[in-house]
């Protein structure tokens, strides 16, 4: 009975996970794989992606042609059922709105959380990015390497399914043979950038993503991933012949029923589900890590969201995984005589050094893309190709005004069209309507290009989150307030790359709209808002100074793990999601060896 109700919940389980997304479902994963009984609480509501993705629907067939509306930000079909920018009952604080020290917070309340809808875009952190400090002076360091790592993300890649290519470049690490599946075909437009941008200096590499080119070698890489347990392996395999290989045509932020990309609803929860281990308790919003006699963890209260009532749940481990701020918010709200300032917060730095991505943008209009014949070239829904950041040796001559880097995701193609998909041609046809607009919007669809700029944000003072000393959510429990503040580093940082995606447009012969912006402090996104959140929990090798250890096993509470993106010392320019699930694993495994000895 795996979908289990507070009071169907066994009296006891060997390790609570709290939430279902990357951080919960790969700690789940290994964790029942290998024989553990998992109980994982989710605040959301259970969801089923073979059943409730919406495909295949075209815009038209959705209420306001499926544009994004407060409840559907990224759209009607958008795989995010329950939340958002806003999730209603559930508010949080922001200690200014002025727009340099914004924080805006995307959640989803959900089975599986935000890997439902996320951009599937799988970078490896690099050696540089574990060991910042001892390179510039700034930040800090982490008390691991990416030797440490390394094994975890070719696990990782191997169970997930990641396209991609080794390239040998400084600072973006190759997999290990056979972990990466072929990169899928680059657009007409892709090439273009790669063109034009190599004349630059540039490089264009295909991209890395968790979408499925090819179907998995469920032969070979069950036994890779769980040598000596052919229970495991059997489990895994037959879960791997359930997923299909890309088709190239649907909007992968809508969710895939055919399973070809990595959400935690379709990639970890089913085998883990498959070993009988795990048990799921959908709508528990747990708001408290309990505490026994000897100071260990025994459980957590949440609340039934279903019932109203208040429950608690037992087991001898307790794992957060409810995303970065989310458990920060609950072990702040963990108070106690003992630890009055929340749990594990006796270095004071529970909320601190919150870090999101560097983000600014910059589109154009080519005319060499113009009037080109259709054909049928949906591709990859993002990241065939992309930029790693390719400046090291300018940086460390000290040739740039910034430290660290950025890399560069970047699309145009023709896909389907939706309302507003050729509105805002005035700048280039001065205005036109009736035959004249059709004409226009045939010549110049699929004419257009984007560059994101994502890059490493250097934790500061000024960032942090803590608890608001009134504002609650609809079932009382306290709620965050967020501080936000770039350093130079940063705005210098997106200034960079306005001129770098200005000049790309410039060499393809385009033209930028709106123009590139010089202001670096005007070009960042928000704080936030490219929802690449972690650090509040911050991972170290002295206790005075640091909430977890290199296991992100909390110093003060040693039954007491974190697994999403809190214990990051640092935000490297990678998108974050497939570092969580390398770590996730890594301190899964670390739980069952410390469980098998008795010591936890
Ligand atoms: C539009 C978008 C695009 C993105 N693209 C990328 C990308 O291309 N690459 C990348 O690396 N990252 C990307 N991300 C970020 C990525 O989704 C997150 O890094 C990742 O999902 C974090 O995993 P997590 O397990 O920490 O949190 P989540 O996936 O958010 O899961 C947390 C779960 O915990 C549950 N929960 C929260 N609070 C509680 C509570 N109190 N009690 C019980 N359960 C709780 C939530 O309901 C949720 O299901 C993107 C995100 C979005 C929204
Ligand atoms: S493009 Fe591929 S991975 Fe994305 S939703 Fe469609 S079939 Fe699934």
């Amino acid at each position: 009975m795996p979908f289990v109700t507070p009071k169907s919940q066994q009296r006891a389980y060997d390790v609570i996970v709290v939430g279902s997304g990357a951080g919960g479902g790969q700690t789940a994963y290994t964790l029942c794989m290998d024989g553990a009984k998992v109980l994982m609480l989710e605040a959301g509501r259970r969801y089923t992606p073979e059943t409730e993705t919406a495909m295949f629907q075209t815009p038209d067939m959705a209420p306001l042609g499926d544009v994004g509306t407060p409840q559907k930000p990224f759209g009607f079909y958008d795989a995010t059922v329950d939340g958002g920018w806003q999730v209603p009952g559930e508010p949080y604080v922001r200690a200014t709105e002025e727009y340099g020290g914004r924080f805006e917070w995307w959640r989803a309340r959900m089975l599986g959380g935000r890997t439902n809808h996320w951009g599937r875009i799988s970078l490896r952190n690099g050696p540089y990015d574990f060991k910042p400090r001892s390179r510039d002076g700034l930040g800090f360091d982490w008390p691991i390497g990416y030797e440490d790592l390394a094994p975890y993300y070719d696990k990782v890649e191997l169970l997930v399914g990641v396209y991609g290519s080794n390239e040998g470049l400084e600072n973006t690490p190759n997999s290990s043979p056979g972990c990466l599946l072929p990169p899928p075909a680059p657009l007409v437009s892709d090439y273009l950038v790669k063109q034009r941008a190599g004349r630059l200096g540039i490089p264009v590499i295909p991209g890395h993503r968790a979408v499925l080119t090819r179907a998995q070698d469920h032969e070979g890489a069950p036994a890779r991933l769980h040598r000596g347990n052919a229970r495991a392996q059997k489990i895994l395999a037959e879960s791997m012949r359930g997923r299909a290989p890309c088709l190239w045509a649907t909007p992968c932020g809508r969710g895939c029923s055919i399973r070809a990309n990595y959400q935690s609803t379709t990639v970890h929860l089913p085998p883990a589900l498959a070993t009988g281990k795990l048990d799921i308790t959908t709508g528990a919003m747990v708001y408290e890590v309990t505490l026994g006699r000897d100071g260990r963890a025994n459980g957590v209260s949440f609340v039934d969201k279903t019932t109203g009532t208040h429950e608690h749940a037992t087991a001898r481990v307790v794992v957060l995984a409810a995303s970065a701020c989310e458990s920060v918010r609950i072990l702040l709200n963990s108070r106690s005589a003992q630890f009055p300032d929340g749990l594990a917060n006796s270095s004071g730095k529970l909320g601190r050094y919150l870090m999101d991505t560097v983000g600014s943008s910059v589109s154009g209009q080519v005319p060499l893309l113009e009037s080109l014949p259709p054909l049928n070239e949906d591709g990859a829904d993002g990241d065939a190709l992309y930029v790693p950041w390719w400046l090291y040796r300018k940086q460390r001559a000290g040739k740039l005004p910034f430290a660290r880097g950025y890399h560069i995701e970047f699309g145009g193609g023709r896909r389907m069209p939706g309302f507003g998909t050729l509105a805002g041609l005035e700048w280039l046809t001065g205005g036109s309507y009736g035959v004249k607009f059709k004409e226009d919007a045939r010549r110049y669809y699929g004419s257009f290009v984007g560059f994101d700029g994502r890059g490493e944000m250097i934790p500061n003072e000024n960032s942090y989150c803590e608890i608001d000393p009134g504002v609650k959510d609809r079932w009382g429990i306290p709620v965050l307030r967020f501080h936000w503040k770039w350093s130079e580093h940063e705005t210098r940082q997106a200034a960079h790359m306005q001129r770098t995606f200005g000049d790309i447009i410039e060499a393809m012969g385009g033209r930028a709209n709106p123009a590139v912006e010089t202001d670096g402090a005007k070009a960042i996104a928000p704080g936030g808002s490219i929802i690449h959140e972690v650090g509040g929990a911050i991972m170290g090798a002295d206790p005075g100074t640091s909430v977890t250890n290199r296991w992100q096993q909390t110093w003060d509470v040693k039954n007491l793990f974190l697994t999403d993106g809190a214990p990051f010392a640092s935000n490297a320019d990678k998108n974050p999601t497939l570092t969580i699930m390398a770590l996730a694993w890594r301190a899964a495994d670390h739980i069952l060896e410390r469980m098998r000895r008795q010591e936890l």
